[in-house]
């Protein structure tokens, strides 16, 4: 996985780091928009679910989880494109995890 350089200017709340992977939480006021011809959420980055780089389910702190194909309504997604991973009922950045676990271990 690869990402960009992006440019980091933001109030930090806590920055984890549970077995090297590094998780910041960010106290700033950040959504997920929606794309009403598209009818689909976009990050802030202008990455999509349906990209190649798409949204991954995932915990609290961004790390994937197993898909559940929409049997259980899973509420949290990362971002595969810029790390962020937000909460999808309020569209809400939580913060960025840049080397999120991935549940198949
Ligand atoms: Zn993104």
């Amino acid at each position: 996985m690869e990402y960009q350089f992006i440019h980091l200017e933001f109030n930090i709340m806590e920055i984890s780091n549970q077995n090297k992977n590094v998780i910041i939480k960010i106290n700033q006021e950040e959504y997920l928009h929606y794309h009403e011809h598209f009818d689909t959420w976009v990050c802030v980055c202008g990455n999509y679910p349906k990209s190649d780089d798409g949204f991954w389910q995932c915990d609290i702190n961004g790390d994937h989880v197993r898909p559940t194909f929409g049997e259980i309504p899973h509420d949290l997604g990362h971002c595969g494109r810029c790390g962020r991973f937000f909460k999808l009922s309020d569209q809400k950045v939580l913060g960025f995890n840049f080397s999120p676990k991935s549940w198949r271990n």
